[in-house]
Formats: structure tokens, C-alpha cells, sequence
């Protein structure tokens, strides 16, 4: 059973403490009709440092990823970015009529578009709401590339939807080999080998899918990097990308932290001083350009080793950046930032 573990949302004036034990958390739904757009622009410096267009149907994440940066956004909505993320999960029914709409108004071609980065797009929720599914089929329907990221293995529902768009890629966020090592940091995510079979299936399909290895904790999943990427090659991958742990805010920092020593007691130490090796001496980045970017010696040797694999294994080179000079540019709502 978990319990609500909020750090204090920055934005409001006041906080409260429980006294003694904090009650348990339940899993709430919101259905909220969306008014403004479903496209998002939003800067990743994975991105060689450009702007990425974003579509999610909801917000919050019951697979409450510990190290998640997308908990930064529930505050914005006046929740915690502890549990209230993964368990106040806010819904956009009208999610693929307000994409349709604004593709149709769109007067030019939208170079790309990621179903991530706020959320999973297939949360369990989406079994049922199929948001993320009837998207898919207006980005089919308007020829728009597409990008998904994910943990879970019902993104293989819509294999006959990813084969009708023009271009895809599905890659699978698989920062860690097994299951031990991931439970700590992802305690209800679907398990790494049940994302290795979906990827698997996937490319079987003919769709094209790579593997993310985001993020690189300093100090426990370096040495899984060849592993991983061997794993995801047999699987079908093609393409690939790691990024080192960052910690957007304050209240994402506490959280992990304190679930940190909560589950792994024994390594937090280690992870800790590693990561502010990384960074310097405090465990934040100070600014957006060093999200996913190490300073030291030992990080040039984790992409050297990445690089390494990489090449060995023939994961194909990275795409150029598409263009980004379209109006949708200027007119989405920014959602600061990714990676
Ligand atoms: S699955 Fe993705 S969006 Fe969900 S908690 Fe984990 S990192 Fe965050």
C-alpha cells in the first residue's frame, strides 16, 4: 500500500504535514475536457539541442517512475509531484477530435510529433479510453511522422495503426536489465522483459523501434548499457539513445531521494556522490542546457561505451533534426522542457 508522499508544491503559498502516519493513497480519475491544443512544443536537448511537438492524453503516471521529470508538470495543475502524480491521473477525452482540429487548421506540414514526455501514452487507462489509438489514427489519416516512447507492452494493440502511418518509431524506455534492478527506481512499470517481447512483436510487424536508456544512473546501471542494447538489437531494434539522470526541480530531488534510501538503502550513498560527481557537487543540473549531460571523466567513458556498442551492433546513424520553422512552432503552448 502506498502512502501520499508529496513534496511541497513550489507554487503554492502554504503546505501541510500529516501528523504521524500520512493516510494511503487511491488512484483517482479526472476526465477534462481539453480547451487549448493538444500539440505542445517543448525543448530537448537530446533533441541536438532543438525543439520537439508533443501529444498526451492524460497527465500523471501510475507507473510512478521515481526519477520521472514529467512530475514537475502535476504541479502546474495544483497537485503534489510525488504520489498525487501517479495516482490523480487527469484524462482528455476529447483528445483526438482537438488534434484533428488543429492539424486541419495547420497550414503547414508538422514535421513530427512524440506521444510521451508528459505521460506514458499507454497507461493501463488506455485500454479502455483508447486516446492515445484514435490519435494515432488522425496522424495516420494527415501523414504526420510520428514518435512514440513508452514502458508497456499494450502499445502492441496498435500494430495495425503504427502500419498505416507514413512514419514511425516506437522505442521503449529500458533503462535497466532485470527486473531487481528496476524496481527500485520503476516499481509499476511493466517488468523489462515483458518490454523486450513487445519490442520484439513490434519489429516483427515491420514497425521500426529502438530502445532508450534514460536514464543512466552514475553508479548502478552503466554496466547494463551492452546488455541492453544487445538485448533490444535481438529484438529487432534499429535505433537507440541514452541520457544521463537529471533532476528538474526540487520536488523531483527529494522524491527520488527519499525513495532512494527507502529501497536501496545499501547504494544510496554510492548513487548520490556519483551523481553529484556528474553534476558538479549538487545533485540538480543548474541549467536547462545540462539536462542529460554528464561533466566528468566517467560520464565521456559511459558514452564512450555507448557509442562503442552502438556502432558494433549497427544501430542505424540518428535522423537530423527535423525542421522546425512551421507555424505550429509558434503557436503551441510551451511545456519547457524534455531530456
Ligand atoms: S513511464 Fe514515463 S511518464 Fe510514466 S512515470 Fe515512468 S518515466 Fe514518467
Amino acid at each position: 500500500m502506498r502512502h501520499i508522499l508529496n513534496p511541497p508544491n513550489p507554487y503554492d503559498r502554504y503546505s501541510a504535514e500529516y501528523v504521524g502516519e500520512p493516510p494511503p493513497t487511491k488512484l483517482e480519475i479526472f476526465e477534462e475536457t481539453a480547451t487549448k491544443k493538444m500539440i505542445t512544443k517543448a525543448f530537448a536537448s537530446d533533441w541536438e539541442g532543438g525543439w520537439r511537438y508533443t501529444v498526451n492524453c492524460y497527465r500523471g503516471c501510475v507507473h510512478g517512475c521515481t526519477y520521472c521529470f514529467a512530475r514537475q508538470y502535476h504541479e502546474y495543475l495544483g497537485y503534489g509531484a510525488g504520489t498525487d502524480f501517479e495516482t490523480k491521473i487527469v484524462v482528455k477525452p476529447n483528445a483526438p477530435k482537438l488534434l484533428r482540429e488543429e492539424l486541419k487548421k495547420c497550414k503547414w506540414k508538422i514535421p513530427h510529433l512524440d506521444f510521451s514526455f508528459a505521460t506514458d501514452p499507454y497507461l493501463p487507462l488506455e485500454a479502455e479510453y483508447k486516446l492515445t489509438r484514435q490519435c494515432l489514427e488522425v496522424c495516420a489519416e494527415f501523414r504526420v511522422p510520428v514518435g512514440v516512447i513508452t514502458k508497456s507492452p499494450l502499445v502492441t494493440r496498435d500494430i495495425d495503426v503504427l502500419q498505416k502511418l507514413e512514419k514511425i518509431s516506437v522505442f521503449f524506455s529500458l533503462p535497466f536489465l532485470t527486473k531487481e534492478s528496476s524496481n527500485p527506481f520503476e516499481p509499476y512499470t511493466p517488468v523489462p522483459e515483458a518490454r523486450f517481447r513487445a519490442m520484439k512483436t513490434l519489429s516483427e510487424a515491420g514497425i521500426q523501434t529502438g530502445i532508450g536508456i534514460a536514464p543512466v544512473i552514475p553508479g548502478y546501471n552503466e554496466s547494463d548499457i551492452p546488455k541492453l542494447l544487445e538485448r533490444a538489437r535481438d529484438c529487432g531494434a534499429t535505433r537507440a539513445f541514452m541520457g544521463l539522470l537529471h533532476l528538474d526541480n526540487g520536488s523531483i530531488e527529494n522524491y527520488f531521494v527519499e525513495k532512494l534510501h527507502e529501497r536501496i538503502p545499501s547504494k544510496a550513498g554510492k548513487v548520490i556522490n556519483s551523481l553529484k560527481r556528474e553534476r558538479g557537487g549538487i545533485l540538480r543540473h543548474k541549467s536547462y542546457k545540462e539536462r542529460g549531460v554528464g561533466i566528468t571523466e566517467q560520464w565521456e567513458v559511459t558514452k564512450k561505451l555507448f557509442e562503442f556498442h552502438y556502432q558494433r551492433l549497427g544501430f542505424v546513424a540518428r535522423e537530423p533534426k527535423p525542421e522546425a520553422t512551421e507555424a505550429i512552432a509558434d503557436d503551441a503552448p510551451v511545456q519547457q522542457t524534455l531530456f
